[in-house]
């Protein structure tokens, strides 16, 4: 049975039953465990084991006022082009390898996050998204599911001006802008996800369903993704990977259609979660 974890105003939560009720961890565990989000990550087997112990109902919430739960990552990756049908869409080549670029920390945000629309090409691309437990390097592909913590659904939003105004483009800026990283509302533990290779998920811009994917159609799946980085870089606890987008983006579509101030995009990976993201003037 998967646990979901979530960080309330700095503090890891177990949410627990049907109307996601909240348990501090910290409390409830008599400071065994710390409140910071980042000490689960390192400890993630003993919180799934103590997860399994709480019978507390937990405490209402409002789910819109979540954190992401992992909000200050050390370390942010995201995956371009990983998805063929939207490799196909863009007229790219599909990569030879992950291509990879930073989502800069001070870009993420909870699932509920209001997105500034900053100028006229701000675009949604709704994604799996990672984040790593125990950590390490050299992480083979059939070991890479034991590393991770859990998974949720997210949206990296991109500024398309911005990421093509540099040749080559610099992604890393044009995705980092302030709560271009949204994700959550909260994550659900990887151990015991039956179809965590095959998860579906949609998004729809103002009711309307503008992407629509199982995440089996990627190009490299989660296993090659932290086989591929981890062979480059350590991999941290709380360390937060967005894996790609599946076709459907606003600049693939003719003509492109971009995010305005008023829209409301609500992302949802089955099983997992829903987040919903209103757009603001920037
Ligand atoms: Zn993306």
């Amino acid at each position: 049975m998967s646990f979901r974890f979530a960080c309330l105003n700095g503090r890891a939560q177990l949410v627990v039953g049907p109307n996601n009720n909240v348990v501090d961890l910290a409390e409830a565990s008599g400071g065994k465990f710390s409140a910071e989000p980042i000490e689960a990550f390192r400890r993630w087997d003993e919180v799934r084991t103590f997860a399994a112990t709480v019978t507390d109902p937990g405490t209402p919430i409002d789910v819109t006022t979540l954190d992401a739960p992992s909000p200050w990552p050390l370390q942010s990756f995201g995956i371009g082009l990983n998805y063929k049908s939207h490799a196909e869409e863009s007229g790219m080549e599909p990569p030879k390898t992950p291509l990879t670029f930073a989502k800069f920390s001070s870009s993420i945000a909870g699932g509920y996050a209001d997105v500034p629309v900053v100028g006229g090409a701000i675009d949604w691309e709704v994604e799996l998204v990672v984040v790593i437990g125990s950590g390490g390097r050299n992480i083979s592909k059939k070991d890479a599911w034991d590393h991770i913590a859990g998974v949720a659904v997210g949206q990296d939003i991109s500024d398309r001006a911005l990421q093509f105004a540099a040749s080559p483009p610099h992604f890393d800026l044009g995705k980092s802008r302030k709560n271009y990283s949204p994700f959550g509302p909260w994550l659900v533990d990887a151990k015991g996800l039956a179809n965590r290779d095959a998860l579906h998920m949609t998004c729809t811009l103002n009711g309307e369903v503008v992407q629509d994917s199982l995440t089996d159609d990627l190009i490299f799946d989660v296993g090659d993704i932290v086989e591929y980085l981890s062979g480059i870089v350590q991999l941290l606890p709380g360390d937060v990977i967005f894996t790609g987008t599946p076709g459907g983006v606003g600049v693939s579509r003719k003509p492109p259609v971009f995010l305005k101030a008023g829209d409301v995009l609500v992302s949802t990976i089955d099983g997992i979660g829903t987040t919903t993201n209103h757009c603001i003037q920037g």
